[in-house]
């Protein structure tokens, strides 16, 4: 075999056509455009056009792209080891992040951590925990619920196309709730929400799989991939009541709403919920792979010696990153600048309902907010038109444009990809 020497220096153009040839199709992309660099909210493609950054890398960059206090952080971590392995020779950053998660989330008592690489592998795991915790099987999801493309998480993902057509057979023991009970309908009072979540949970219970082997009820608190939708606070709150009074753990999935996007370091702090399990991963390090699961100690303990853990899980350049974030959020107050991006955004998406006859809502929590239109197609065309005008954003469940952009957005940029997004409205209007 012949060693290959990289290909380097080549236009967006040669550069879609080796990755046509060489990458499969079911790798997704939002746009045809290959990065060069990027800094703060702004990405630079191969050719050279500037783009501002509503997608945050799907939600990765709260503290924004190439932010220097985690690029040093990486870089000394680097110069002194990158891998050794936490079960081989363990490293202090891993500890020190533990500790800091550990005292950051709000489960009373004592509490542990453990680290892997994707949002996908937290979720699986905190399927394993809970199991191992409780002696018990099942699980509860949601319909439109996302939790990662790995076996056990793409069953408990509730949206066929494109996720789990062609994949299966699935994992045993998942059971899904409809969304419609729990997730938007804002009119609703709280004595409505709450009596339909119950109403939901009962039907489940009477009919799918009885309450005694259920291990963990897995919840979004804002859909994500399923089209940045809320989950009504009184639904929520019914969900842990239930949870509590049936001993099933509740596991709040933050790896999309988490690391500030709602304006609290995780969305449940915003319904005054206090979950059992919280499984963590994007933006908390800043792109670099890392994912948490955090619990009460006796929780997180429940599992045998050598029953956790993974060759990467935890890798020491991550949570140098993961630290470096950490001090970020407090010493920039991101999750407070959420919330006044969030205000900027929605009253701008407010304007475009009123503007566009097809807007059909806007919505959002902190700076998670969508704008649902008509159809996919008509989602398409306007991001197709933003990213003509140099504005990089996506779309939740086809039809929702959603915003992700780095916290660390100035309001100028802001301001000025709200303004593309209302002309990339006008022109497909
Ligand atoms: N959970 C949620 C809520 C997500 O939004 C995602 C990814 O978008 C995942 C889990 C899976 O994360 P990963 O893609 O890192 O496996």
């Amino acid at each position: 075999m012949s060693v290959t020497t990289r290909r380097t220096g080549s236009t967006q153009a040669e550069l879609l056509s080796r990755r046509a040839s060489a990458v499969p199709r079911g790798t997704f992309h939002v746009a045809p455009i290959f990065a060069d660099r990027a800094s703060g909210a702004r990405i630079w493609d191969v050719d050279g056009k500037e783009y501002i950054d509503f997608c945050g890398g799907i939600g990765v960059q709260n503290v924004g792209h190439c932010h220097p206090k985690v690029v040093a952080a990486v870089k000394a971590q680097a110069e002194r080891f990158t891998h050794t392995c936490w079960h081989v020779a363990m490293y202090e950053p891993y500890v020190g992040l533990a500790e800091r998660l550990n005292e950051l989330v709000p489960i009373p008592g004592p509490k542990k951590t453990i680290f892997f690489n994707s949002g996908a592998e937290a979720t699986e795991n905190a399927v394993k925990i809970a199991r191992a915790a409780t002696s018990r099987q099942a699980v509860l999801s949601f319909e439109r619920g996302f939790h990662g493309r790995t076996l056990l998480a793409l069953t408990m993902t509730g949206k066929v196309k494109p996720y789990s057509e062609g994949f299966g057979p699935f994992a045993p023991e998942v059971y899904r709730l409809a969304y419609e009970p729990f997730f938007g309908g804002a009119g609703r009072s709280d004595s409505e929400a709450e009596r339909d979540a119950r109403t939901a949970l009962d039907h489940v219970f009477s009919y799918q799989i009885e309450p005694q082997q259920v291990a963990c009820i897995i919840m979004e608190p804002v859909l994500g991939e399923g089209g940045f939708l809320p989950a009504h606070p009184a639904a929520m709150r019914a969900v842990r009541e239930v949870a509590r009074e049936r001993g099933i753990l509740f596991a709040a999935d933050e790896v999309q709403t988490g690391f500030g996007r709602c304006g609290a370091l995780f969305a449940f702090e915003r319904y005054g919920i206090v979950p059992d399990v919280v499984l963590m991963a994007k933006s908390l390090a800043a792109g670099l792979p890392l994912s948490a699961v955090t619990a009460g100690a006796s929780i997180l303990d429940a599992p045998q010696v050598g029953g956790l853990g993974g060759t990467y899980g935890g890798n020491p350049l991550a949570c140098a990153a993961a630290n470096a974030v950490l001090d970020i959020m407090a010493e920039e107050k991101l999750p407070q600048r959420a919330l006044a991006i969030g205000e900027k955004v929605l009253a701008r998406f407010r304007a475009f309902e009123e503007r566009f006859d097809f807007v059909v809502e806007a919505r959002g929590l902190g700076a998670m907010c969508g704008l649902e239109l008509d159809s996919a197609a008509r989602a398409a065309d306007v991001l197709k038109q933003a990213l003509g005008r140099g504005l990089l954003v996506m779309t939740a469940n086809g039809n929702v444009i959603r915003t992700l952009m780095p916290l660390v957005i100035s309001d100028a940029e802001l301001e000025r990809g709200l303004d593309v997004l209302e002309e990339s409205l006008a022109a497909v209007g």
